[in-house]
């Protein structure tokens, strides 16, 4: 039995480099093609994972030939996979993913069988046991909504990543113990914008009044901040040489969720998260820059060693 369950999604990530983006209708040439796991919940799984968490995944992949591939790098990083079920009418869910040489990205997203997990297949499989669940929005809402029910029903602590951006039903903010946005995707859910802690911390509270109990805003190179009824706390993150900072949100995630499971203060488990959410962005690409829990803890023992 894992600690840790994640219901949500996995996704093949096609890539491929262009020179400049093609005009509709034209056909231009790009570099080699690369296959790269990922899914916000398989990222979010290996991530805790990573950082020696215990760790189940509970989604779908279809019957090609990405579906046996998304699983085996599950195993590979030690993410039970025995409720990732292989759905025989569906496509595997796949990222077509195009990188002109700006750096700027195109991005057509088809769900394939992460939009066939269920809350009847949620349902089927009993939570009992696992300590948190970790939830995101590339699967359908009343699934996630069942999920996390379900979670409130088995004593499991509910983490909302609500990405990528969605309206979120009443009952499932209130169902989550922490509901952990970025800027853009808080900007969406409260309709305010946010650029800045204060502004995070005013649209913040406005999900706090929705019936939200924690909410943690990533902020990128500013770090992160607590909101809840009992505090507005910011922490700071850590300074390093950014290459790419995909999967920052997803790293952040894991180490978080591990450090909560540590029983660490909720400030410590934020600090933590944020050194895993920085370490990702010191390396190109989503799971590959996902750090290892000896690499955050020397990272970390460095700091301490530069200032006592
Ligand atoms: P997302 O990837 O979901 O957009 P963020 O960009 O807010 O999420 O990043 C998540 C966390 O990763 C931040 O809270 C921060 O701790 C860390 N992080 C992100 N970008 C940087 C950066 N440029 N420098 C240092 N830490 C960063």
């Amino acid at each position: 039995m894992s600690d840790v369950l994640v219901v949500g999604s996995l996704n093949a990530d096609l890539v491929v480099r262009v020179p400049r983006f093609p005009r509709p209708g034209e056909t231009i040439s790009g570099g080699d093609l690369q296959i790269i796991p990922g899914g916000k919940g398989a990222n979010q799984a290996v991530a805790a994972a990573r950082q020696g968490a215990s760790v189940s995944m509970l989604g779908g992949v279809g019957n090609d030939s990405f579906g046996p591939e998304l699983i085996n790098n599950l195993k590979q990083n030690h993410v039970d996979t025995s409720h990732v079920q292989i759905d025989s009418h569906s496509a595997t869910g796949t990222a077509i993913i195009v990188v002109d040489s700006n750096g700027q990205n195109n991005i057509v997203l088809s769900a394939g069988a992460n939009g066939k997990v269920s809350p009847v297949g949620v349902n089927a499989v009993s939570f009992s046991g696992y300590k948190l669940l970790l939830l995101q929005l590339e699967i359908p809402i009343e699934t996630v909504t069942s999920a996390a029910q379900q979670a409130k029903e088995n004593g499991l602590r509910v983490l909302l990543n609500p990405a990528p951006a969605h309206s979120l039903p009443e009952k499932l903010i209130s169902l989550s113990d922490f509901i952990l946005p970025n800027e853009i995707e808080l900007s969406l859910l409260t309709n305010q914008s946010v650029y800045d802690i204060s502004s995070a911390e005013k649209a913040a509270k406005m999900l706090l009044e929705g019936g939200a109990q924690n909410v943690i805003v990533t902020l990128g190179a500013n770090g992160a901040l607590i909101v809840s009824s009992k505090q507005v706390t910011h922490i700071n993150t850590y300074k390093v040489e950014v290459v790419d900072t995909t999967a920052a949100g997803d790293a952040f995630i894991g180490g978080f969720a591990s450090a909560l499971l540590q029983n660490k203060p909720l400030e410590e488990a934020v600090r933590y998260g944020c050194a895993c959410g920085a370490l990702a962005t010191t390396k190109f690409g989503a799971q590959p820059s996902l750090p290892m829990k000896a690499e955050v803890e020397e990272f970390l023992n460095q700091i301490t060693a530069t200032n006592p």
